[in-house]
């Protein structure tokens, strides 16, 4: 596997792969990765020997509101190297912070309205978005990939890329994979390391929440206020207090008051120094084995 630092490095690579007739697959991360990234490469080699996959690790500044976060965001490049390389990518993209952002550079591209203002948005302020799309719009620009694989976890950021390709006309597959959760069924993320013993243990309830909230669904429940306050009881159980825990409709994240259809229960919590971020789609007529089934191997998959 090589590691590329620099753009015209990269371009060379993937004009000899185009030119061997190969496709392309980008896995855009910010490193320190885990098993939900390897997910994503395993999604992309998957797809035979004619296509290589590219993995990016860029701890991108510019979608970060908190510069404490973004000081304390984990960095394992030879962990990641050598991650990347046995999951089988050809290339792992790991550019400067000038590479990618050089002097003078003044364009941003902007995803506007309730996808990138509600939730997240709501939250973190909707530059985290722009900085997020900004930066996909370049490396997909850079790489120019067949499809680029993305993960469920990141529900509200899968739908903003999608729209972000559409609207463009980007000529490029967006694959969106279901989440990796541990044993206990916590969501895989680079910022679970920060949690100590006792944080990680009490993480646990966010899983149990979203598990709370499928079973009261299954069982009929279709009010939205009752849904959410059965899983806000298994948080405020392990002394956690979401953001947000909200049902929206999955396509236009706007809030559900009753489950009509399918739903997207989405959590932010702070535990600890860090916010976890997770979420569930809400399908009243999947029965809880198959709900906890999902929480054990991630939502249905949508691409
Ligand atoms: P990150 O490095 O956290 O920016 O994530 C890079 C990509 O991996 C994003 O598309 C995330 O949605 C995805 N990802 C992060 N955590 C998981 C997980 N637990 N399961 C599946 N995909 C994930």
């Amino acid at each position: 596997m090589r590691i590329v630092r620099s753009v015209a490095d990269l371009r060379d690579f993937v004009g000899q792969a185009r030119r061997a007739g190969c496709t392309v697959g980008l896995v855009p991360t910010m490193g320190a990765l885990h098993a939900g990234h390897l997910s994503l490469i395993a999604a992309s080699t998957e797809r035979g020997h004619a296509h290589v996959t590219i993995v990016s690790s860029f701890v991108n500044p510019r979608q970060f509101g908190d510069a404490g976060d973004l000081a304390a965001y984990p960095a394992t490049e030879a962990e990641d190297v050598e991650m990347a390389e046995d999951a089988g990518a050809q290339v792992l993209f790991v550019p400067a912070v000038d590479e990618v952002y050089p002097a003078g550079f003044a364009t941003e591209v902007r995803v506007s309205g309730d996808l990138t203002s509600r939730l997240e948005g709501a939250h973190r302020g909707a530059e985290h978005f722009h900085g997020v799309t900004t930066v996909v719009t370049k490396l997909l620009s850079m790489v120019q990939p067949d499809v680029a694989f993305f993960g469920a976890k990141d529900a509200q950021q899968a739908l903003v890329v999608q729209r972000l390709v559409t609207d463009l006309n980007l000529p490029v597959e967006i694959c969106v994979r279901p989440t990796v959760r541990e044993p206990d069924g916590l969501a895989m993320s680079s910022r679970n390391v920060r949690l100590s013993a006792e944080e990680r243990a009490r993480a646990a309830a966010i899983p149990a929440a979203l598990s709370a909230a499928a079973a009261a669904a299954f069982s009929g429940e279709r009010d939205v206020a009752t849904i959410v306050a059965a899983a806000t009881a298994k948080l405020a159980a392990a002394g956690l207090t979401p953001e947000y825990l909200t049902v929206v409709d999955p396509e236009t994240l706007r809030d559900r008051t009753a489950l009509d259809g399918r739903s997207l229960l989405a959590v932010a919590v702070p535990v600890g120094p860090v916010r976890l971020l997770d979420n569930l789609v809400l399908e009243p007529s999947v029965a809880p084995s198959a709900a906890h089934q999902t929480l054990a191997h991630g939502p249905i998959e949508e691409g």
